[in-house]
């Protein structure tokens, strides 16, 4: 049976080319209209630095970042506004605590993250490491691709002092056992971060029920705009760390000798923030609550199921990992073309795939692979664009 879009394509103008077949939404997602007009109105209508004009621009545009911050702190269930803390996205997010967290570290103490971590949650962990003297560890993977928790006692312990996971794989598809991890990480005293590009737009995601210290997520992946994200974090875990950026906003008052800090979220928003991109996201997060995020993981799981069971008819095609709780990723590699012919191929017919490492390199060493395909849905996919790509993965093993 027909699996049907979520939204009606035409709320997305990019979709006014008929023909375009988009399977790359974990890497972006494509727009509304009304994020897209949204940023316009602000522009044309309402613009005006935020936190510092005394006239009613200023005020006007103050009060929609501040209630963009609002519907992102209760799209995902935060005790407080004030726990949301606007970042370029995942990359920034997970880089400030990076640089702000070593106060929390000694020499010998450990940083846990896993082999499916994307790159942004991995070379700043390195980094850090190198900085503080710890060690950094990974937790392996099953065959099937899921987090292998057998010999957690071996990885969790009184030395683990930072814990940092992907809520979902960006390459399987995994979605990893957040909940479970919280606990462990409560009962060593650890901080668990968690990095939730991929899930915050997929699925609904609760904060206070998850359990974990941090949450890293961007805009752009879930129908907002490019520049903006955010760093969620329970208000005493943010109250607790340093200045990351330092200039304009985030101080109190300053001397020619030192300065003190404004208050959490503001005291990690260094410079005039990407207001008119936040706005945007706020939109966003509208449409999105709109739809309902349980709505949004149904269709995708429906998709994905269509999407496996026709990909595992081709023969010489391997999807890689077979997690029991998969979003709305699939990676695979054909036997005979490397996945960079099959997506010129794929282009010729105007669909959008994403190959290559994924900027997940360590991940794709341990599938023995230096690149696969990877197709991904959102609310504007439907089962015809799963048609499309299978039979022009067969024309391409045809021709060669
Ligand atoms: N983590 C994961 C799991 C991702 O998929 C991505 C984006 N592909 C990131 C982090 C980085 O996100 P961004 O580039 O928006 O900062």
């Amino acid at each position: 049976m027909a699996i049907d879009t979520l939204v009606q394509k035409k709320d997305f103008p990019i979709f006014n080319d008929d023909s375009l077949v988009y399977l790359d939404s974990a890497s972006t997602s494509q727009k509304p209209i009304d994020v897209i007009n949204g940023l316009k109105n602000v522009y044309e209508r309402s613009n005006a630095n935020v936190h510092r004009a005394l006239y009613n621009l200023g005020s006007e545009s103050t009060q929609m970042f501040e209630s963009a911050r609002e519907k992102i702190s209760s799209f995902i269930n935060a005790s407080s506004s004030k726990e949301i803390v606007f970042t370029g996205g995942t990359t920034e997010s997970i880089n400030l605590l990076a640089y702000t967290l070593d106060t929390k570290l000694e020499e010998n103490d450990e940083i846990l993250i896993s082999h499916m971590e994307h790159h942004a949650n991995l070379v700043p962990w390195q980094l850090l490491a190198k900085r503080s003297g710890a060690k950094l560890r990974y937790l392996s993977l099953t065959e099937s691709g899921e987090l292998d928790l057998s010999q957690s006692e071996k990885y969790f312990t009184k030395k683990t002092k930072i814990i940092s996971i992907t809520h979902m794989s960006n390459v399987l598809g995994t979605v990893n056992p957040i909940k479970k991890i919280s606990k462990i990480a409560k009962s060593i005293g650890a901080i668990f971060v968690v990095d939730g590009a991929q899930s915050v737009s997929h699925m609904p995601v609760d904060v206070q029920s998850l359990g974990c210290d941090f949450l890293a997520f961007s805009g752009h992946k879930m129908l907002g705009p490019t520049g903006i994200g955010v760093l969620w974090g329970a208000l005493d875990m943010l109250e607790s760390l340093p200045p990351f950026m330092t200039g304009g906003e985030m101080i109190e008052t300053v001397t020619l000798e030192s300065s003190t800090w404004n208050k959490i979220p503001y005291k990690l928003e260094a410079g005039t923030s990407n207001y008119v991109q936040a706005i945007g996201l706020g939109i966003a997060v509208e449409y999105l609550d709109n739809i309902g995020m349980k709505n949004i993981q149904a269709h995708e799981k429906k998709l994905t199921d269509y999407a496996k069971e026709k990909l595992e008819r081709i023969s010489g095609l391997h999807i890689h990992g077979n997690p029991s709780n998969r979003g709305g990723v699939i990676s695979f590699n054909l036997s005979k073309i490397h996945p960079q012919d099959l997506a010129q191929f794929l282009n010729e017919d105007n669909i959008c795939i994403r190959v290559g490492h994924h900027c997940a390199q360590p991940l794709l060493k341990t599938l023995d692979e230096t690149s696969t395909a990877r197709i991904s849905f959102y609310v504007y996919n439907d089962s015809s664009d799963v048609d499309k790509l299978v039979e022009s993965i067969q024309s391409t093993i045809k021709y060669f």
